[in-house]
């Protein structure tokens, strides 16, 4: 990811926000972007040769055949959240001026709100990792623990 995008403009409506990141297929093609701005390289040996292994949507490196997920290493990662929900908690969490409890979090995402309390803290920590001025490098890993 060369830059944090992880802000939404204010003011974007729902209606405008679905029509931009209201299916995986969309989410999936901005966090490419974030990542891959030049097209995919290579994490382990920077070869840009690669084809994507379905089902699961890994890309494999041709140069050394190693397997790589679309958000391997980003704050993404390690959850079962699909990238749209967390497109959605980012809208609702960017959009709400005095912020939003995990509990209406939940209830707007349909998740717990054991997920939601989750999404919501790495969320805010990457916010404020950027705001100190930190870029959102490819290899941000929060642990649950
Ligand atoms: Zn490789």
């Amino acid at each position: 990811m060369a830059r944090n995008k992880v802000q939404f403009q204010k003011g974007l409506s729902e209606a405008e926000f679905d029509r931009l990141y209201g299916t995986e297929e969309a989410c999936r093609a901005i966090v490419y972007s974030w990542r891959w701005a030049k097209g995919f390289v290579c994490p382990v040996c920077g070869d840009t040769r690669h084809c994507v292994v379905k089902p699961r949507q890994l890309f494999q490196c041709t140069g050394c055949g190693r397997q790589t997920s679309l958000t391997a290493g980003t704050i993404f990662a390690q959850t079962h959240l699909l990238l749209r929900t967390w497109f959605r908690a980012m809208y609702h969490l960017t959009q709400s001026k005095g912020g939003i409890s995990s509990i209406e979090l939940g209830r707007r995402l349909g998740v717990t709100q054991t997920t939601a309390w989750k999404l919501k803290h790495k969320l805010m920590q990457v916010m404020m990792e950027r705001d100190a001025g930190k870029r959102l490098g490819g290899r941000i890993e929060i642990d649950d623990a």
